[in-house]
């Protein structure tokens, strides 16, 4: 499964950092607080707050609209999970996000404002929730500890700005499917992005050493962290060709044994050795990320790995399969058919052989357990719509949008409800105001503000729409003048 060109660094920052001086390092577990050094004269005001939200959001429509995102609930939620779990350590607001990029190489970054992007090839590479918790760790703390603002002259003034053009732009720029042919070219731009975006050695064992700390303190083991740096270096050993860039900024096997040592100063944690979990995670993204074939995932259901028959069945649903994927479904254990991947999967079985009411009953039966839950409600949404019942599908969604403003998937779930609301006196309206909120969370801003001009001229002699578009209108273009460079 370990593809030639899944792999590279743990993230663009660490990938460019120095050798790790192996001296000694004064470290000492205090469990009654975290040991995070005080950022002197950076301290996060209520206005600072409110921009890197904004920023966060910029970056989060960025990634949108230029690399290639998997928006899949279960999925998604599943790591946005540990990515609040960190978050939840450090003296950060409410994140606004996570962000899975179909991309081979290993690779991830955390963003001000809340936004963490990971790539699929980082997923398959991880063996457990606790090493994605260690790369989350090492990431938020450079964030909390404003690494590109302390010593980075190219971030002074533009500051956050800089920074997430930065970083956007060299994960545009390292795309692993940008084309054959394009290594050199790779290789420049990663250098350019390298000379703008090169933390210390310090800064690189401060984040190692307060990321721990985070993913401790959220209640994950300390020795995934190493365990992953251990097995980034083992699978780059395996590469034959590689951008001379990333061969010349190695993770250092300094850092590797110092993450090792400082595990050892926190109390033992149960390791992880065998994450069921993690396993569904991994091979379902392997399958939306088409990184995975029938006959590996054949091979490993033959030896009742209940994970990949999940997986299996995922497969033969984007094949457009559904017998196929019932019968493989069929024989996963009466335990993993209670997962929640596995009624979502089920309930798209029964909607691609147009059996809607088997699908709703499906779906509903766990929803109403879980109301909370942003995938079975999605899913629930979307056979509502099937069924043509878009006033259940505006309630149900309308609760989740409110916590989540930025959702694509929520918003589209809304629009395809108001195109066959056919019954509303402004459907049209309707229709063309949450088109117009899907456009720009999926970084088409422009067009998303086209589609709310548009709306608001449909709206003109109904005044309470009229206001509520005017103000969102307002909003948006407000938005799109934040730009990055
Ligand atoms: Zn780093």
């Amino acid at each position: 499964m370990t593809n030639i060109l899944m792999q590279r660094l743990i993230c663009l920052a660490c990938a460019i950092s120095m050798p790790v001086y192996a001296e000694d390092f004064a470290y000492h577990y205090r469990p009654e607080s975290l040991d995070v050094p005080n950022v002197g004269g950076m301290s996060v005001g209520i206005i600072d707050q409110q921009n890197e939200k904004i920023l966060g959001e910029k970056v989060y429509r960025e990634i949108h609209s230029h690399l290639d995102v998997i928006q899949n609930p279960w999925l998604e939620d599943q790591l946005d999970a540990i990515f609040r779990n960190i978050v939840s350590q450090t003296n950060l607001g409410a994140p606004i996000g996570l962000l899975i990029i179909k991309d081979k190489q290993v690779n991830a970054f955390a963003v001000p404002g809340g936004v963490f992007a990971i790539n699929t090839g980082l997923l398959a590479l991880a063996k457990n929730r606790d090493e994605v918790a260690s790369v989350m760790g090492h990431e938020v703390a450079h964030v909390t500890q404003r690494h590109y603002s302390r010593s980075q002259e190219a971030f002074k003034g533009q500051g956050l700005l800089a920074l997430a053009g930065i970083l956007v732009g060299a994960a545009i720029a390292t795309q692993s499917n940008s084309g054959a042919g394009s290594a050199v070219m790779l290789g420049t731009q990663a250098a350019l992005v390298s000379q703008q975006l090169s933390y210390s050695r310090d800064q690189e064992r401060e984040a190692d050493r307060i990321g721990m700390q985070y993913m401790v303190a959220a209640g994950y083991n300390p020795n995934a962290m190493a365990d992953f740096f251990e097995r980034m270096q083992r699978s780059s050993v395996q590469l034959s060709f590689m951008p001379e860039f990333w061969m010349t900024h190695p993770l250092t096997t300094a850092r590797m044994s110092e993450a090792r040592l400082r595990a050892k100063q926190f109390p033992n944690v149960k390791p992880n050795i065998s994450d069921p979990d993690y396993e569904l995670i991994k091979w379902y993204a392997a399958v939306l990320s088409n990184d995975v074939t029938e006959l590996q995932l054949k091979t490993l259901q033959a030896q009742y790995n209940q994970a990949a028959i999940l997986a299996l069945t995922a497969f033969y649903l984007q094949q457009g399969d559904a017998d196929q994927a019932q019968a493989t479904l069929n024989t996963a254990q009466m335990q993993i058919r209670k997962n929640i991947l596995a009624v979502l999967l089920q309930t798209d079985i029964f909607l691609a052989q147009h059996q809607f009411d088997r699908a709703y009953q499906t779906v509903v039966s766990q929803q109403k357990i879980m109301p909370e839950n942003r995938a079975l409600t999605y899913k629930l949404a979307e056979v509502l719509n099937r069924k043509k019942q878009p006033a259940a599908v505006f309630n149900l969604v309308n609760k989740i949008l409110q916590d989540n403003p930025h959702d694509v998937q929520g918003w589209d779930l809304m629009q395809r409800a108001a195109v066959i609301d056919q019954a509303s006196p402004v459907q049209a309206i309707q229709v063309l105001r949450y088109r117009a909120e899907v456009e720009f969370w999926s970084g088409r801003e422009e067009e998303g503000i086209k589609s709310l001009l548009h709306a608001q001229r449909l709206a003109k002699d109904n005044l309470s729409l009229s206001a509520t578009i005017e103000h969102r209108l307002k909003q948006m273009q407000a938005e799109r003048l934040f730009t990055l460079e």
